[in-house]
């Protein structure tokens, strides 16, 4: 699933490539006995000494809200990404910088910008690369409709003794935003609205109907989430997302 800028009517068509991680699948059921078993050991039952301290009341950073449908999304917060260097599009690469940073906060997801990424914008190498480039798969110039970004994510899906909170997760997700599209869709709102739309499929939701940012096709572009976006985000998420909605 592409995102395109249609001519005339002016649409924009996002996309989304899933492809499934060939990694086996990962033990979850190891990993809560771990922690289970390190909880207990680290808070023996006092014998004789009723005045013990209560245990610090830290707060625990809230767990991820049960996930039966399986939705995709990122299972270990924060989120790293990073933005290419290479490849110019028609903002700088601070400000695409920026506003890359700025859809983030939008989406309200814990997330780190890793700064510059260290090497080439590949698949398969579990860094979560950002930058400008040409879509796969873009239609032909002078078509109608022209892709303005695509995300390709990568994903590990539980195939066994599954966490019923953690079936399928992320692993890795890569946007291109294309370096030129159609004069009219070169300004920093349009790249934005890429971003943001992008970034949604990062943080692994589908597209959604409109007036949805995750709506396959927009005859502008949208700069602020709907409600269906934001309760997308929290169905993945829950209290570990704070959007701007
Ligand atoms: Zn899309």
């Amino acid at each position: 699933m592409i995102r395109a800028l249609f001519m005339g009517s002016a649409a924009f068509v996002l996309a989304v490539v899933a492809v499934a991680a060939s990694g086996p699948a990962w033990d979850g059921v190891r990993d809560l006995s771990d922690r289970l078993t390190g909880a207990a050991t680290q808070t023996p039952a006092p014998t004789s000494t009723p005045t013990v301290p209560p245990p610090p009341t830290a707060t625990p950073t809230p767990s991820l809200p049960p996930n039966p449908q399986a939705l995709h999304r990122w299972d270990a917060l924060p989120v790293h990404y990073c933005v290419e260097e290479t490849g110019s599009g028609f903002v700088s690469i601070a400000e695409f910088k920026k506003l890359t940073d700025r859809a983030f906060a939008a989406w309200g997801v814990p997330s780190v910008d890793d700064g510059v990424c260290r090497g080439p914008d590949v698949q398969g190498d579990h860094v979560n690369e950002i930058g400008w480039g040409t879509p796969p798969g873009a239609p032909p110039p002078g078509s109608r409709v022209t892709e303005a970004g695509v995300t390709l994510t990568t994903y590990s899906e539980c195939t066994a003794n599954c966490r019923a909170d953690d079936p399928v997760h992320l692993v890795e997700a890569d946007i291109i935003i294309e370096q030129s599209p159609p004069r009219q869709f070169r300004t920093p709102d349009c790249l934005y609205s890429t971003l943001l739309h992008e970034i949604g499929h990062f943080l692994g939701l589908g597209h959604l109907p409109a007036p949805a940012v995750m709506q396959a096709e927009t005859a502008s572009c949208l700069t602020r989430l709907t409600p269906a976006d934001v309760a997308a985000l929290l169905a993945r998420y829950g209290s570990r997302a704070h959007p701007a909605g």
